[in-house]
């Protein structure tokens, strides 16, 4: 039976950080499913067109990377995919103790596990909101987002 996996997260923009976790699982997981946030009641800088065609462009297997959108309960978007587990990404113990509820809770709601990978010491500094400030800045962000070009801005 193939393991996948869902990376859920709002991605906005989807960094090198997160290039990094999904390429890492792969040596895990069969397949990684990228669930991009639409969530109507977030504000999100980056389009939700722009998000998808920017991380499609990334992963070029999709028996091995398959990107979608998706709103609602993650555990719901789990089991709706046939998936096994969530997978998330650690930089530091703010990400612990965030992530460690939600994982309990996901466990208690319906009984999915959640596998961690430790960001690199390369990447760990990226986050997506300081993407955003750099870019709001007018700042490059090229070096911590591929293909940085395709993201356009919401309305
Ligand atoms: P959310 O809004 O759901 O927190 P994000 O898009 O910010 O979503 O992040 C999705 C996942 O990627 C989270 O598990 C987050 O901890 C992880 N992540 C974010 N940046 C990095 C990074 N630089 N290295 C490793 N993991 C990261």
């Amino acid at each position: 039976m193939s393991k996948i996996a869902v990376f859920p997260g709002s991605f906005d923009p989807f960094t090198k950080g997160h290039e990094e976790i999904v390429n890492r699982s792969l040596e895990v997981f069969d397949k990684v499913i990228i669930a991009v946030g639409e969530n109507s009641q977030k504000k999100y800088l980056f389009s939700s067109e722009s998000r998808l065609k920017q991380i499609k462009s990334i992963f070029s297997d999709p028996n091995k990377v398959e990107i979608k959108q998706f709103d609602g309960l993650t555990v719901d978007f789990v089991n709706d995919q046939k998936a096994n587990v969530i997978l998330r990404g650690l930089r530091n113990s703010s990400d612990f103790v965030f992530e460690r509820s939600i994982a309990q809770m996901n466990q208690k709601l319906k009984s999915v596990d959640t596998y961690f990978l430790m960001a690199t010491p390369e990447f760990a500094p990226i986050s997506s909101s300081i993407v955003r400030e750099i870019n709001k800045n007018g700042g490059d962000i090229s070096e911590f987002v591929t293909n940085a070009h395709l993201l356009s801005y919401t309305i």
